[in-house]
């Protein structure tokens, strides 16, 4: 990362009293830890700070501590913006408007398209928290706990548990210092990762049993009729792209969440050596190489077959090395 956009991100940051954090809509334990972790640094630090999150925090990371602090909007009388995790300034939500140009632009995405007045995007760290843990530090500030645990949230959930490709012993060692200021890492790890509402084992039953396979694709399907019968509250797929993705013989999964409004939530997931960023990218949305996700209009059925035929096209080309 360029030493130079670190030092200039830090004057602004200790030169501001009043600043807003804002993450990605959907937010992930990445976001929120982005978020929560940053905050606390800053708040430690003495500055007033405000944590927005369009869609708030979901119910399996409301225990980590100043969740209960994050609003939808900012209030005016703010001096610095600080994006955390977002690729793409529309992953704002209606909390701002996608022109706004923020401050600072933190973020690990390979699609970040860099529209903060200074950028610190680094696409090998495996999440912004672990950008974070390196980056607080280097401004002075101090990572104590809550924020420690807030920070290893994130790398927990962005790294499905330390076992993503792009997994480094740096990453293992980010993760050992903040286990070392007090991060308890089995207990975030089961909040974060394991536990899980019934509804959405409900949810998993239903999206399970509509399984499809062509070739080397896999994919399923969660219908809004399907998520009533469930109980389930939330409009994401309760991470079933995670199950999805362990299927064996396959390369591309993808789960297909049908929204109101006729739009469809899309999730990639890629197997080394495969590329689902582009596709994404193209049908709007965004992510990583091997994890992305975009949300399309139009009718459920129409939107499969044309991102089922984009993703053969455009990822599977691509065969696995070595
Ligand atoms: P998921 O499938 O879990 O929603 O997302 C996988 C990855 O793709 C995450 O890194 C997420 O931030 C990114 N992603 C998901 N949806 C979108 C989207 O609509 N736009 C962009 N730019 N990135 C997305
Ligand atoms: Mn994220």
């Amino acid at each position: 990362m360029n030493n130079e956009a670190v030092e200039a991100a830090g004057i602004a940051l200790l030169g501001a009293k009043s600043i807003v954090l804002v993450a990605h809509v959907r937010p992930d334990g990445d976001a929120i830890g982005s978020v929560l972790g940053l905050g606390r640094a800053l708040e430690d630090a003495g500055k007033k700070v405000q944590m927005v999150l369009t869609d708030g925090v979901p119910d399996n990371l409301k225990h980590l501590p100043g969740a209960d602090r994050v609003r939808p909007y900012a209030e005016p009388g703010w001096d610095l913006l600080v994006s955390l995790d977002c690729s793409d300034p529309r992953r704002f939500g209606p909390a701002f408007d996608p022109t706004t140009v923020p401050d600072i632009n933190i973020d690990h995405h390979v699609t970040n398209l860099k529209f903060g007045r200074i950028n610190l995007v680094d696409a090998k760290s495996v999440a912004t928290t672990a950008i974070l843990v390196e980056l607080i530090p280097a401004w002075g500030l101090e990572i104590r706990q809550p924020a420690a645990s807030a920070l290893l949230t994130g790398m927990i959930t962005d790294t499905l548990g330390f076992r993503t490709p792009n997994m480094t012993s740096h990453a293992m060692q980010l993760a050992g210092r903040l286990m070392d200021l007090g991060a308890p890492l089995p207990e975030l790890y089961r909040r974060a990762l394991i536990e899980r509402s019934l509804e959405a084992t409900r949810l998993w039953g239903e999206g399970l049993g509509t399984i499809e396979q062509d070739g080397r694709i896999i994919w399923a399907t969660i219908t809004l009729d399907a998520r009533e019968r469930a109980g389930y509250p939330g409009l994401d797929d309760a991470e079933m792209i995670s199950v999805i993705s362990g299927i064996r013989d396959h390369d591309i999964f993808l789960v297909f969440s049908e929204q109101p409004y006729g739009e469809v939530k899309v999730s990639w997931r890629a197997s080394p050596g495969h590329d689902v960023s582009n596709v994404a990218l193209d049908f709007g949305g965004g992510g990583h190489p091997a994890a992305a996700g975009a949300t399309i209009k139009g009718d459920l059925e129409h939107v499969k077959r044309l991102v089922l035929e984009a993703t053969e096209r455009l990822a599977l080309v691509s065969e696995p090395e070595g």
